[in-house]
């Protein structure tokens, strides 16, 4: 894809827009572009920097991805959601080898709450975690939709991520174990060539010392110059920045999303690992080969770290969020396309091609607040022989919510496609099992009937299969679900608002040419 039209090939070091941004490490890709953490040289600061594919149409989406930002820069700071969203601090092109790329700069962010999902290994986050980012989510609904006129159309977990609360801090840590990193094989690498030019004479102690030395090893070397086994190696002479951190410090946020880093661009998290030097000491291809296994299982404790569970939180901790990627998103009154929306998150007007609006991001916001109490999707429809992946789709949300409405159906452009003409039963799948989602939740996930029972109430607010019945962002924030969530911002709207006086909430607004 590094062809004309394509990505552009970056590297670390290099200069964007003059001399201003410098390229440090790749944080992402998506399909229209390579995210970097970049140097900011003139407000000297970490960024993060998408550089857009320079084929005319991921141009041309880009540009309509900038007026969207745009606007929300524009838009009334004060409201509480305008800081639940992906701010863009500046945006220009770069002529690359492969054609004119469109660049835009961003705040650098931390992990998605896909990762997130996956470190509470798919059995869900703690309630008051799901709390928290219900209501920065709603929030941001309720500024994009009400004040912007900004439909997402893509929200989803990977499309909302962590806040950091001290990226500088982060970089310069990642800086200096990298930099260890570098030291410590080059000077091991030259311990072997002159260990070669010995004749493979060098004793153990050559190796361990070399390694020693690149480590600020402790010096508890033993008389016959063997390190003790299982001595442990410091890669990094800083302690380790947690993973997550808060302001209490009891959990950690993740500096970068890992999972999305790519092989060979790997930012090595220099950290503590056991090292057995008594197997080392035989030859120096396998000092080299335990090195690099030490900067894989520092990667991987980065992996696997466990994050913190529901009895470890204190009070005040507080999980930040964000909404990012706008790269899909599209106006109230200019809807770029209906093909819109990741498949287990498309509301049910969008599969039977219906008009839709703003209202089909709070079908996802349910979606996505499911799958972060369970860890499951709440739709994942497959194809079968006799039916597809539409008309399965369609019988989940029967099974959950009860019938669609028939003058939804009625009125779609592929209703018939999937109804019989009484526009009740699926023409394809006939035996539907009804199963609520508050007996979902008991018997499935072992909720507390209680807990089932508020949870239901708050979902089912915006699993509405009817978009101009589903509840608004505004009044779901002040749901009583999420009254002791801790998180800061009132929206002045009574819970059960539909939407009544949102323009676009569930169909495209016809703008009225004067002339
Ligand atoms: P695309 O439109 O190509 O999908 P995205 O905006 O979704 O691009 O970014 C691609 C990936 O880059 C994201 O999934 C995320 O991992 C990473 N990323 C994007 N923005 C940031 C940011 N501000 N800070 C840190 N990482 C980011
Ligand atoms: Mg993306």
């Amino acid at each position: 894809d590094y062809i004309p039209g394509g990505y552009h090939p970056a590297y670390i070091g290099e200069y964007y827009k003059g001399k201003r941004y410098k390229l440090v490490r790749k944080l992402g890709w998506g399909h229209f572009s390579t995210v970097w953490l970049a140097k900011d040289t003139e407000d000297n600061k970490h960024v993060a920097m998408k550089i857009v594919r320079s084929a005319k149409n991921y141009r041309e989406t880009a540009i309509d991805e900038i007026k969207l930002l745009s606007k929300l820069n524009h838009t009334d700071p004060e409201h509480p959601g305008h800081q639940h969203l992906v701010k863009l601090l500046d945006y220009f092109d770069h002529q690359g080898e492969n054609g004119v790329h469109i660049c835009m700069v961003f705040e650098v962010l931390g992990e998605n709450l896909l990762s997130l999902i996956r470190r509470y290994k798919h059995k869900g986050l703690p309630i008051k975690f799901v709390k928290q980012i219900a209501k920065q989510v709603l929030l941001a609904m309720d500024f994009l939709h009400r004040l912007c006129g900004i439909v997402h159309t893509d929200v989803k977990p990977e499309n909302v991520l962590l806040e950091l609360e001290d990226v500088e801090q982060i970089v310069q840590f990642l800086e200096n174990a990298q930099k260890q990193r570098k030291e410590m094989l080059k000077r091991v690498h030259s311990t072997r060539v002159s260990s070669a030019s010995l004749g493979d004479q060098t004793s153990p102690i050559d190796i361990s010392a070399s390694i020693d030395e690149a480590n600020d090893f402790p010096r508890t070397m033993s008389r016959k110059g063997r390190l003790s086994r299982r001595q442990t190696l410091i890669t990094g002479s800083q302690p380790l920045p947690s993973p997550l951190r808060s302001k209490s410090n009891s959990f950690f946020v993740s500096p970068l999303d890992t999972n999305q880093t790519l092989p060979g661009t790997t930012p090595f998290r220099g950290s503590v690992s056991n090292f057995d030097m008594e197997d080392l000491s035989d030859n120096h291809s396998r000092v080299l080969e335990s090195l690099s296994s030490i900067s894989i299982s520092a990667e991987q404790r980065l992996h696997q770290w466990e994050p913190p569970k529901a009895e470890e939180l204190a009070d005040d901790d507080i999980l930040r969020v964000k909404i990012a990627d706008l790269g899909n998103a599209c106006w109230i009154y200019n809807h770029f396309t209906d093909d819109v929306q990741t498949r287990q998150y498309r509301a049910p007007e969008v599969i039977l091609g219906a008009q839709w609006g703003c209202s089909c991001d709070i079908w996802s916001v349910g979606c996505l607040i499911f799958e972060l109490l369970t860890g499951d999707y709440l739709f994942d429809p497959t194809e079968g022989r006799s039916f597809s992946k539409n008309d399965d789709h369609l019988a989940q949300i029967v099974e959950l919510l009860g019938p669609i409405p028939q003058e939804l159906i009625a009125v779609s452009r592929n209703g018939k496609l999937f109804y019989h003409s009484d526009l009740q039963r699926l023409r394809r799948i006939k035996n539907l099992k009804p199963w609520p989602l508050q007996n979902v939740l008991m018997e499935k996930y072992k909720f507390s009937e209680t807990d089932a029972h508020e949870i239901t109430d708050f979902l089912s607010g915006m699993l509405v299969p009817d978009p101009k019945k589903r509840m608004d962002a505004a009044g779901l924030s002040n749901h009583y679900w999420l009254n002791d969530c801790n998180v800061e911002g009132y929206v002045d709207r009574e819970v059960g608002t539909r939407g009544e006086d949102i323009s676009g909430w569930y169909k495209e607004v016809r703008l009225h040419h004067h002339h």
